[in-house]
């Protein structure tokens, strides 16, 4: 290797420990080999080229290649990489053995071996031919090295395809290559495919050229990857694969996986092949880890016994490695604490908390939707909530196939492994519900034809899937996949726990849970939720036992009769409270009265109706009747909310009981418990005045019943324009306002939640909106409304608590609205919790650090 003369050439570089070399310039390879240099690694002679050249290139404008070639010893061979700022976002595959001619050929035999020099060229020409000429592919693939005439076949395949003989030149060759992956960068494809990863608009390519270290000839000879950590579970072991020459030849020819680096059965391993080399790699891999501070996966060949290191990247790694080598760093003291936490992604501790399909694992992909809530299952289509039961009795995993989910759905969906809608959005029934549940969710699958009545469901490629065929729903990705994929579990390991202490040491805003039934608080308190935020009583009234008298309240046709139904309802209602409040323990437990449109807890069909009409004694036209004359055009902005608790207040009053008993029964033998009451869908002031009245006479009943004291917060949920612009009236009366983004959003937008999962893909394609917004929040309209809100109530009642309870709380980017806002909490379903805490502690640090 001659490393005395640098190219002239200014427009590329050789790395060298001083040499002008920046990631920002020539991107993450080029600066990470600068750091291997000066890190006296063994590297060949490498030479980078910067962004702007390779731009240049593209648009014609050649550096001198001759010089660059000259640079290097007149034998070698040469490989071009690329080098982009970062690996993620794709970018042309490497191009190896450039240099190789007939002439090299020759003169390569008697060192390494006639047919190991044949098949060096051989494989130049094939990629050569594909990436480079672009010529066809079937004339090029799959030609066995060994066979006689194999180079020959490639070389005459070349000329007769791009009528010209294969180039002869090694500076033409190395033109060729950096002008063909100068201009692959700049396809539009590739642009297209990158900007989808996250790269900017004019994100550069640099490439590096490297003087090859071939691995063949005399000795011990190879090329293999090494790195120190398991890549699936991040634990420390030595992995890796490494093809010898003595041995691999076979190998390679059968096809069979190269050698591994451990003791392999098939054959023996590196160590015993040449184990100063092993030892050097280790060593090297050591001191890559505590300098470059990150596990690397070291590329390498050994020459006669000797290391040549090629090349080192961060090892690609699971979601739950990545959690576990960045604990690992901290703990070994590589890395600080606080870089730990800012090294994971909060969308990778979502991953880890779900059991997703393998990364690697083939996908038949059949459909798409919102992915609506993270994780995979697979299981046997069924379209009834009904039918899920019976197979969960069965013990059969299933998937339940809806139009849509209503509050009847919800016992269905707790037996599924998980939901599949045609309709809907980030914030509609299945998806909360399915978010809440920790169940795997597509919402808004339009372009899979749904045929209920005949049990099918129609695929855009054509195929029909019936009841009870097996199809997988992978929530991360809003994929619908046929047939059940290898699946990864969820991974809550020591490693989650000790990251996750680590990040609540920084973080400054709270994080509660929307929590509605005992199941979702104690999963929420496990991943350490400082309260309940959200309680949505409503869906304490779909159980069967309640659901009869809920109707019976719904049909009464006087206060009185009403007053007996919901008799029955509230010890079962203060019997929900008791025990959330004992899981709490004292925590901050926030109540929302009841919610919905009445006519949700009427059946729909004519069985429903039937058993309605013997429970209530009644004839079933009479009840259907009924049933119609409670429909409403528009129910979500109709008969609901507080306007329920103003027009048939017997229910508040109900909950309102329900909730201060168990405040009593649970303080008498636990932690003393504070009641939060919150209000939805206010609108004016004088709501809140009437309701506040008749809470205040119920707390005053139950004192006087009871002969003990207790006192409660009542607040309200803003989530209607009206009460962002009112809110400094409102908070004159409440303790507390809590942001209800998911209708916020709604009615911001004039945007129906239920519906908007069917073009929300086209606007979000189109840029119409840059994203959904009941899936992050809308900064500009919503995030403004919420602003207003904010200050008015902060200014009418300072020291007011204030809160989001939206979906929107479990979104980083939302969460770092609303600490922008100065919201005291924000509160999600018990999943995200984790999620929200890492983000806010992010956010924490990443201001610290700019401070
Ligand atoms: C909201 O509207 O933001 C909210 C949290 O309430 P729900 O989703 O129950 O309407
Ligand atoms: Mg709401």
């Amino acid at each position: 290797m001659d490393h005395a003369a640098p190219p002239p050439d200014a427009h590329v570089t050789e790395i060298t420990p001083t040499a002008p070399v920046a990631a920002a310039s020539h991107g993450g390879r080029a600066k990470c080999l600068q750091r291997l240099v000066r890190l006296e690694m063994p590297l060949p002679r490498t030479v980078a080229l910067s962004f702007a050249t390779v731009h240049g290139i593209a648009a014609g404008r050649m550096p001198d290649i001759g010089a660059l070639v000259a640079g290097f010893d007149p034998g070698a061979l040469l490989c071009v990489r690329p080098s982009s700022g970062d690996p993620d976002w794709g970018g042309p595959g490497a191009i190896l053995n450039i240099g190789m001619t007939d002439a090299r050929c020759r003169a390569l035999a008697p060192r390494i071996g006639a047919e190991a020099a044949r098949a060096l060229y051989l494989r130049f020409v094939e990629s050569y031919a594909l990436h480079v000429a672009r010529l066809d592919p079937d004339s090029f693939e799959g030609r066995d090295a060994g066979q006689p005439d194999a180079l020959k076949a490639a070389l005459a395949a070349y000329e007769d395809e791009a009528e010209e003989p294969f180039p002869q030149d090694p500076v033409v060759q190395l033109s060729e290559v950096l002008r063909s992956m100068a201009r692959a960068w700049e396809g539009t494809t590739a642009r297209i495919l990158r900007q989808a990863r996250g790269a900017p608009a004019d994100a550069g390519l640099g490439l590096v050229v490297q003087e090859m270290a071939l691995g063949v000839g005399p000795g011990e000879c190879g090329s293999g990857v090494l790195q120190l950590v398991d890549p699936e579970t991040g634990l420390p072991q030595i992995t890796g694969r490494y093809l010898s020459q003595s041995q691999g030849r076979e190998a390679l020819e059968r096809g069979l996986p190269s050698l591994y680096l451990g003791r392999d059965p098939r054959g023996p391993s590196l160590e015993e092949l040449a184990p100063q080399a092993f030892a050097d790699l280790k060593r090297h891999a050591a001191r890559m880890r505590e300098r470059l501070r990150e596990e690397m996966q070291i590329e390498f060949t050994i020459e006669d016994g000797r290391v040549h290191i090629l090349d080192g990247i961060r090892v690609p790694r699971s979601a739950r490695a990545g959690l576990r080598i960045a604990v690992r760093l901290a703990e070994d003291g590589v890395i600080s604490r606080q870089e730990a936490v800012m090294r994971i992604e909060p969308r990778a501790i979502s991953e880890l908390l779900h059991r997703q399909v393998a990364p690697g694992a083939p996908r038949d992909v059949i459909g798409r939707g919102v992915a609506a809530s993270p994780g995979a299952a697979s299981g046997r289509i069924v379209f009834t909530a009904a039918d899920a039961q019976a197979s969960a009795a069965r013990d059969e995993p299933c998937i339940l196939v809806r139009r849509e989910t209503t509050p009847e759905d919800i016992r269905g969906m707790h037996a599924a492994s998980a939901v599949l809608t045609e309709r809907g959005g980030m914030t509609s029934h299945a998806a909360v519900i399915g978010r809440g549940l920790g169940l795997p969710c597509v919402v808004g699958a339009s372009r899979i034809r749904f045929h209920f009545e005949r049990r099918q469901i129609a695929c855009a490629d054509g195929r029909l899937l019936r009841e009870g065929d097996t199809i997988t729903v992978d929530g991360t990705t809003g994929e619908i996949l046929a047939g059940s994929p290898a699946m990864v579990e969820a991974a809550l390991d020591d490693a989650f726990t000790t990251l996750m202490d680590w990040a609540d040491a920084h973080r400054d805003i709270a994080i509660r849970t929307n929590a509605d039934t005992p199941a979702d608080a104690l999963t929420a308190r496990n991943f350490a939720a400082e309260g309940i935020g959200l309680c949505r009583t409503e869906h304490m009234f779909f159980e069967a036992d309640r659901l009869t008298p809920m109707r019976e309240m719904i049909f009464a046709d006087s206060p009185e009769d009403r007053q007996e139904a919901l008799a029955l309802l509230l010890p079962m209602q203060r019997g929900d409270f008791v025990e959330l409040f004992r899981i709490m323990e004292g925590m901050p437990v926030c109540i929302r009265l009841f919610d919905p449109p009445l006519h949700k807890f009427l059946p729909s069909d004519r069985a429903g109706l039937r058993d309605l009409a013997e429970a209530l004694d009644m004839a079933v036209s009479d009840v259907t009747r009924r049933v119609e004359s409670m429909g409403e055009y528009n129910p979500m902005l109709g008969l609901r909310g507080v306007r329920l608790g103003i027009t048939v207040p017997e229910i508040y009053d109900m909950q309102a009981r329900a909730i201060f008993e168990a405040t009593l029964d649970a303080s008498r033998d636990g932690a003393p418990v504070v009641p939060e009451i919150m209000l939805p869908l206010v609108s004016a002031r004088r709501e809140v005045e009437i309701v506040r009245a008749r809470i205040d006479a119920v707390a005053a009943a139950v004192r006087a019943e009871r002969g003990r004291d207790f006192t409660y917060r009542l607040g309200v949920m803003v989530e209607t324009p009206r009460a962002c612009l009112r809110a400094g009236d409102i908070a004159q009366h409440v303790h507390f306002l809590s942001f209800g983004t998911n209708d916020l959003t709604q009615m911001t937008y004039g945007l129906s939640r239920d519906d908007a999962g069917r073009f929300m893909q086209a606007y979000v394609a189109e840029g119409v909106f840059r994203e959904d917004p009941f899936h992050v929040l809308d900064h500009e309209g919503v995030g403004e409304l919420v602003k207003i809100g904010a200050d008015r109530a902060r200014h009418a009642r300072p020291g007011i608590t204030l809160s989001i309870c939206g979906e929107h709380g479990g979104n980083p980017d939302s969460i770092a609205f609303c600490r922008a806002a100065g919201m005291d909490y924000v509160s999600c379903s018990p999943f995200r919790v984790p999620v929200a805490r890492l983000a806010a502690a992010q956010l924490a640090i990443r201001d610290a650090l700019q401070n």
